[in-house]
């Protein structure tokens, strides 16, 4: 196996809560506890969990728009956690992000063409205005619109339209890895298919690495070679998709599965529930995460243990004391 374009190890984000006069630290959110994985270049890895697991986050510190509280990140073999702020700014255009919300992450003062062609402005990519114009173009023909958008500002546009341009915003620096944050999660159905195929064809055609970030298995599903599935700030289970999605080991990623629905209506699935709500990242339960939610939880284990997420079969990675 090759190199892989980015490693993450035992990367955690503790935001510290303040309080009382002086404006102490009185607690902390353990938003990210310890993840690790890496990436290949030209693979799709999907990170999915429940809003509040530290996905989210996860993505933001691997490009350092957050500052992680330890852990590394290293890509294409240099330090992204201890690069300067030159060094920083250099590796900004190898790596992107597109955000969830297209309404809140373009600018409405700005036209398209701005919005677009910011990055090459920074960046000297382009030396004249004339060249500037013919790659803004080149930019939005690549995502499905067109010159004709290029004067226009992001309220003219639907949701759909406005994620394709993050994306030819995120496309113009040329990047070998793009975080997508719950990128589609905002559109609807068919407008997600729509732009997950966008992105599958993008990463065909220029060799793109994604950790595609979701809060729902069926939406990362068709577009990610692996799938990792999150929990209170841990990787519980990670695997290739059609591992995954076969023959789930973690009693969290059944129930996530669980509630996936099947198109085939002959085809039924028991659903399992999940019982309560995630528990506090302020103040998270002792041993394994989930024990206070896991129908087959073991006392005196569960509670007390943290379970080491452990290969079970050829790039099978569970994190349970009872499975894999
Ligand atoms: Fe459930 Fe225990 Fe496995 Fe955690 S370690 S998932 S509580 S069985």
């Amino acid at each position: 196996m090759t190199e892989p374009l980015l490693k993450v190890q035992d990367l955690v984000k503790h935001f510290p809560i303040s309080g009382g006069l002086l404006g102490r630290e009185v607690d902390r959110v353990h938003a990210v506890d310890g993840v690790s994985f890496e990436l290949q270049a030209g693979e799709t890895l999907g990170v999915v969990g429940e809003s509040g697991c530290g996905k989210s986050t996860t993505g933001r510190c691997i490009l350092r728009l957050i500052e992680p509280t330890s852990g590394e990140v290293i890509f294409n073999g240099q330090s992204v956690t201890k690069a300067s702020k030159s060094e920083l700014r250099a590796l900004a255009r190898d790596m992107q992000i597109i955000f969830q919300d297209p309404y809140a992450s373009l600018d409405p003062r700005m036209t398209v063409a701005a919005i677009v062609g910011e990055a090459l402005t920074i960046h000297k990519l382009t030396k004249t205005p004339r060249e500037y114009d013919d790659r803004v173009v080149q930019l939005l023909e690549t995502v499905g619109l067109s010159a004709d958008h290029m004067r226009r500002f992001p309220h003219e546009f639907s949701g759909g339209q406005r994620q394709r341009i993050g994306i030819a915003r995120a496309l113009a620096v040329n990047p070998q890895l793009i975080v997508c944050d719950e990128a589609v999660s905002a559109l609807d159905v068919s407008i997600q298919a729509q732009v997950i195929n966008l992105l599958e064809d993008l990463r065909e055609q220029f060799q793109l690495s994604y950790i595609f970030i979701a809060h729902d298995l069926s939406v990362v599903e068709h577009i990610s070679h692996r799938v990792a599935v999150m929990y209170l700030g841990r990787i519980v289970e990670m695997a290739p998709a059609r591992l995954l999605y076969t023959n789930p080991q973690h009693p969290y990623t059944e129930a996530l599965l669980s509630a996936v629905p099947i198109p085939d209506p002959k085809v039924s699935r028991k659903r399992i529930p999940l019982q309560g709500d995630v528990p506090s990242p302020i103040h998270p339960p002792a041993g394994c995460h989930f024990h206070t939610r896991c129908p087959i939880a073991k006392k005196g284990l569960c509670d007390r243990e943290k379970p080491a997420l452990k290969q079970s079969a050829e790039g099978h990675w569970v994190a349970c004391h009872l499975r894999g």
